[in-house]
């Protein structure tokens, strides 16, 4: 293996430094985190609005079967006023029946009209919560809009330099013979990152720890012989 060899070794250890780094940070990138909370918080208000949701319904058909009980009474008292004017009989007592009759169905109906006030209140009251959880939801979600855009482009941006640094990638490795890059890949995957790395001094700079000087003088004589290795981090290392 010559040094132009080994050299090519150390820029496909650049590249591959390079993308990992790009990964992590396509992987991390802060609007990510805010996306999440995002997220959550819309999920929490979704269920809020479900919940207030049902509530208002509920009142809601309260609210309309009470109409619906005032009506129907308010026509009975109708139908029986009609009667009491109709002049069908002229009996005190039948006529005095027939007004409490009246009376009593008119204050039923009173009374159904004061609990579908209060009811009805109370609905307007859960439209209103209804209404500005709706309003924050709105919110949340022209936010989480925003992030997903913003995560777009970032994504976009790092994948051309990814798309860049493969294409240099490849272009040093085809230069490394087949047996050395399976050397160095297997290295790096154990190492989580360094499979190479160049020799300076007695130190490798992949684990910064040192090797005895002896066996940094042979490395440094020893080009085209089989690859060496850092005792510490067992990186190739380049002289
Ligand atoms: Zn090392």
């Amino acid at each position: 293996m010559t040094s132009q060899q080994l050299e090519a070794l150390l820029l496909v250890q650049e590249h591959d430094t390079a993308r990992d780094r790009l990964r992590h940070r396509r992987l991390t990138l802060p609007e990510r985190a805010e996306l999440e909370s995002h997220t959550a918080k819309l999920r929490e208000l979704e269920a809020q609005i479900r919940e207030v949701g049902g509530r208002r319904d509920a009142v809601l058909a309260d609210e309309k079967r009470l109409d619906d009980e005032a009506r129907s009474i308010g026509a009975k008292a109708d139908e029986a006023d009609k009667q009491l004017y109709s002049g069908g009989t002229n009996s005190p007592r039948e006529l005095q029946a027939m007004q409490a009759d009246v009376d009593m169905l008119r204050r039923q109906r009173s009374d159904l009209e004061d609990q579908e006030l209060e009811v009805m209140e109370a609905r307007e009251a859960l439209d209103k919560e209804m209404a500005a959880l709706d309003a924050d939801a709105a919110t949340l979600r022209a936010e989480i809009d925003r992030l997903l855009g913003l995560i777009a482009v970032a994504e976009g941006e790092i994948d051309a330099e990814l798309a860049e640094e493969d294409a240099a990638w490849t272009a040093q490795a085809e230069l490394i013979p087949e047996s050395l890059l399976a050397d160095y890949q297997r290295r790096r995957a154990q190492n989580k990152g360094a499979g190479a790395a160049r020799l300076v001094g007695t130190s490798c700079t992949a684990c910064h720890l040192s090797i005895p000087s002896n066996e940094a003088e042979q490395i440094r004589k020893s080009t085209g012989d089989a690859p060496s290795y850092c005792d510490n981090c067992g990186a190739i290392l380049v002289p």
